[in-house]
């Protein structure tokens, strides 16, 4: 898939730009997201408001952070917000003509069923939503899940037309034990491991699309929500090994994969965390509460 970069479910289409494993001729670059996960914030008025001023800031800078608007396609910023379910709804009509995509923070692996309190890939698509978070670490933390139960999860979402955001990263502990890559490639390779784009299956995929059907979110853990974020350095070296695990875990070149940086991104420290070669955007979660610094974020990451 090298060098196709990905039309994927829902546009995309650009082709890799520099980093490592896989990757496409210099200049080409990949798909640039930048993503909003509101987590259990926000009640219906203030999510309102919010998309309002979103649209309105997007609107002020002439659709230049957006993908379809530019004449590049491999240019502009692809912007996703997560809501809590509840609101999902509700910000897909607040969004609706606009290029802002939703997604849900989480989804189950079965389709229906008796699962009380659970929302299925089938449900989030037919409320409108074209991603779903997988395996967030507060997932992880607060509901034990485990890296089955997340490709599960994944798997759901890529049947149902959902792109799947991965989202992997190690504790501070296991940073300081030196485990972060043993982390990071269990989480990978297991997450991966029933993804269309897995081996075998990879073959009946075209190229391109394969490298569009999941996203890759590198979150530390003491990074998130902490103000503590990964130096570019670090966060660089992490996308670098996990550009190469996707693509030995998958079978598929990676260079087309998009690769999101989370872990208590801010307008301050976006720019050089974006100027990696294997960062592609970023997973925002504080700082998206604010349309002002989310705006912000998405600016510098065009
Ligand atoms: C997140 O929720 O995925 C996240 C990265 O949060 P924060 O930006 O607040 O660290």
């Amino acid at each position: 898939m090298s060098g196709e970069g990905g039309g994927g479910p829902h546009g995309g289409g650009e082709a890799p730009r520099g980093g490592s494993a896989g990757n496409g001729g210099p200049g080409a670059r990949r798909r640039r997201i930048v993503a909003g996960n509101w987590k259990m914030h926000l009640l219906g008025a203030a999510a309102a408001a919010y998309c309002a001023e979103l649209r309105r800031g997007l609107a002020a800078a002439d659709g230049s952070a957006l993908t379809p608007a530019s004449p590049d396609p491999g240019a502009g910023v692809q912007v996703v917000l997560f809501p809590s379910f509840p609101l999902i709804p509700a910000v897909v009509r607040d969004l609706a003509g606009s290029e802002v995509e939703v997604g849900g923070q989480d989804l189950h692996p079965a389709e229906r069923g008796a699962h009380t309190g659970d929302v299925s890939a089938p449900q989030l698509a037919d409320a409108g939503c074209r991603w779903a978070l997988c395996g967030h670490s507060e997932r992880r933390r607060d509901h034990g899940e485990s890296d089955e139960l997340i490709a599960r999860k994944l798997a759901a979402a890529a049947r149902h037309g959902l792109t799947p955001v991965l989202c992997v990263g190690e504790t501070r502990e296991q940073r300081e034990a030196g485990e972060t890559f043993a982390v990071l490639e269990r989480q990978l390779r297991t997450g991966l491991a029933s993804h269309p784009a897995a081996a075998g299956a990879a073959v009946a995929l075209a190229a391109g699309t394969a490298a569009a059907l999941v996203v890759v979110a590198y979150e530390p853990v003491w990074a998130i929500g902490t103000g503590l974020t990964a130096s570019p350095e670090t966060a660089q070296e992490a996308h670098d090994f996990l550009r190469r695990g996707i693509c030995s875990a998958t079978g598929v070149a990676a260079g087309g994969v998009t690769l999101l940086y989370g872990g208590s991104v801010t307008p301050a420290n976006a720019a050089g965390l974006i100027a990696q070669p294997d960062v592609d955007g970023f997973l925002v979660g504080g700082a998206s509460l604010d349309p002002g610094q989310f705006l912000a974020i998405i600016a510098c990451s065009g």
